[in-house]
């Protein structure tokens, strides 16, 4: 299986980043090792001293597809959850400024934790849905599909043209603003709409 990230799918994230608002999607690619064993903390890598969080919501393709069009995207996957999109941002700093790619900040073991998956039809519009992430007990990261520059369904046309999805795939459609560090001990709560989905610590 294959992990699919979309980047700068939020106007006011890019913009805190200082990155401009995309025309079509920035897509990036984490290997399966970047998942990160249910009940396993995140332990912070040596590599980097500036971890970030990118609470996302995440699809799970179901079917097989290539050149899916977007109006029967929604055939493609059933369930949906919330993961957490670490990033190296010091090391992304450094890719970007020599214009390399951003495997090593972006792809790293254990980089793309996920919550439990919920089906779909458990939630009235895919395209009003809210997601969000607590650490600490504290609110940090707000997101809802609604502000999304590109549609879910308008990602799976995008990536379908270039990458063949197949059973298995997890599309990561993108941060909402308010992505910050990590620090040891942290303590990760993420939801979707009201049930919790996601409960990692960080050593
Ligand atoms: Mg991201």
């Amino acid at each position: 299986m294959k992990i699919i990230c979309v980047g700068r799918n939020y106007a006011a994230h890019a913009k805190e980043l200082n990155n401009p608002v995309p025309k079509e999607p920035v897509i990036f690619l984490k290997p399966d090792t970047a998942l990160l064993p249910k009940s396993m903390p995140f332990f912070y890598p040596s590599f980097s001293k500036d971890i970030h969080y990118e609470a996302e919501l995440v699809v799970k393709i179901d079917r097989v597809g290539k050149n899916i069009s977007q109006k029967f995207a929604n055939k493609y996957y059933s369930e949906l959850t919330v993961g957490i999109d670490f990033t190296a941002r010091d090391i992304q700093q450094e890719c970007k400024e020599k214009g390399l790619p951003w495997e090593r900040a972006k792809a790293f073991d254990g980089s793309a934790p996920l919550g439990k998956f919920i089906a779909k039809e458990k939630f009235q519009e895919l395209e009003q849905l809210n997601f969000s992430l607590k650490i600490n007990g504290e609110n940090r990261q707000q997101g809802n599909t609604a502000n999304m520059l590109f549609s879910i369904d308008a990602i799976i046309e995008y990536i379908s043209q270039f990458f063949t999805l197949k059973i298995g795939d997890l599309i990561f459609t993108g941060t909402p603003e308010g992505v910050g560090p990590i620090v040891i001990n942290d303590h990760f709560e993420a939801y979707l709409e009201e049930e919790k989905v996601l409960d990692l610590r960080i050593k």
